[in-house]
């Protein structure tokens, strides 16, 4: 029976057998145990399919990886130890030394560090694109060695609202895949393979989890992708792996190659392995993503829509807002409701934002987004303290700016006490 995506956040991944744990059992188990040698040369092979070393494999990880597969309507899916890990391991599975990647710039500060320094030491270089770019812009930006486009649906904390279609239709005229980073809608809010991407990531740290307890990733590939009709481009899944006698991952595992060669290779190599405990913690998220994900849009929208009207406030934004810039894209690719992350400008510039937030009640300052309780943060005065306000600015932070994640407190409480703080 085909299940609505409601059911699939409370039963998906993991059916018990007859007598078997109603809840996902937690395999805290670092070894499998096997009666023969050869039946474990058969999975070091690649000709079975089992476990036998929790660095790649872990039965808990793949029932919560399974369900998020699910969920996004994939083919296969892995979870790895953080979101950081999720987009490493996205990208590298396909660009390596001496290929390039184009990326939306309004993506996560993180991600941008990892693609702008860290990645490019290791020889992948990277082209930023605004979310705004025409499509000649996009088309222009291709190279003979671009190997993936990459962009987030919400970015973080830019708020902008990713056209998925345009990315995916310039991906897909130049042979290659869209990764989509669908953290902050989920896919509550948006089912990205819907659109044409091809491969989404999530940091699953964030409302997944939703209450501040694991950092986790996760990477689903909807198998749509041919890599065997961009067989010079892909190598690494068009020929053969020696490490694993000769297998071809696009050959042997059809819609499942993608992840099946990042398990084998990147989770063996990095061990960005999640943990059991973890994936199970996550499990606990999952159950009510569908339930929490209404509460925070409904949440923030009732914040935004206050601090709009309000004597002491510059500018708000908010997709979902009537007005934003990117409020058609919102209702297109978020018709549920976009997150529950709202920024705004405190009237007063940095000094006025920063006695603003010593006078919150509700809100705590974290660094933290996307929790059950609700926080903010002035990046003038914690992420982006070093810069001054020329530099903020350029960086795209102006000094007044707080961003707020709306938790599943009562709104009311919210507006009070966002009302007394900005009041002083
Ligand atoms: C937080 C975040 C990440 C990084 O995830 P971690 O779990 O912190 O490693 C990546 N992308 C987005 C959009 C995020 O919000």
């Amino acid at each position: 029976m085909e299940k609505k995506i409601e059911t699939v956040c409370v039963q998906g991944g993991y059916t018990p057998k007859n007598g078997e744990a109603r809840q996902i059992p937690i395999y805290q188990s670092t070894t499998f145990k096997y009666d023969t040698s050869e039946d474990m040369g058969k999975l070091f092979d690649l000709e079975a399919s089992g476990y036998f070393y929790s660095r790649l494999q872990n039965p808990t990880c793949d029932y919560v990886a399974q369900k998020i597969c699910e969920l996004e309507g994939g083919a296969a899916a892995m979870l790895t130890s953080s979101g950081q890990a999720a987009n490493f391991y996205a990208v590298f599975n396909i660009a390596t030394a001496g290929d390039h990647v184009i990326s939306s710039s309004t993506i996560y500060g993180g991600t941008y560090n990892l693609f702008a320094v860290t990645m490019k030491k290791m020889g992948v270089e990277f082209t930023f694109l605004s979310p705004d770019c025409t499509e000649e812009e996009l088309n222009a930006a291709f190279r003979p060695n671009t190997k993936a486009v990459f962009g987030e649906t919400i970015a973080n904390p830019a708020l902008a609202v990713l056209d998925i279609e345009k990315f995916a239709k310039a991906a897909h005229a130049h042979g290659v895949p869209l990764i989509i980073d669908n953290t902050f809608p989920t896919p509550i809010n948006c089912r990205p393979f819907l659109y044409g991407a091809d491969i989404v990531t999530h940091s699953t740290t964030k409302y997944m989890d939703g209450h501040g307890s694991q950092v986790g990733g996760c990477i689903v590939d909807s198998g749509a992708f041919d890599w065997m009709a961009h067989a010079d481009k892909y190598p690494g899944l068009t020929t053969p792996d020696d490490s694993y006698h000769g297998v071809v991952y696009a050959e042997r595992f059809g819609k499942a190659a993608f992840i099946t060669k990042a398990t084998a290779q990147l989770m063996r190599d990095f061990g960005s392995s999640p943990s059991p405990q973890n994936a199970f913690l996550l499990n606990l998220g999952l159950e009510s993503l569908h339930v929490r994900m209404a509460r925070h849009c409904e949440n923030a929208l009732a914040v935004a829509t206050f601090l709009q009207d309000h004597p002491n406030v510059a500018w708000v934004t908010y997709p979902s807002l009537e007005g934003n810039k990117y409020y058609d894209l919102a209702k297109k690719y978020l018709q549920n409701g976009s997150c529950g992350v709202v920024s705004f400008g405190v009237k007063g510039g940095r000094k006025a934002a920063e006695a603003f937030m010593k006078r919150l009640q509700v809100f705590a300052i974290e660094t933290h987004v996307a929790d059950a309780r609700s926080c903010c943060l002035h990046p003038a005065s914690a992420t982006h303290r070093q810069m001054n306000d020329e530099e903020l600015v350029a960086a795209g932070v102006s000094p007044d700016l707080v961003r707020l994640s709306c938790g599943l407190e009562s709104k009311e409480d919210l507006i009070r006490d966002l009302d007394q703080a900005l009041r002083g």
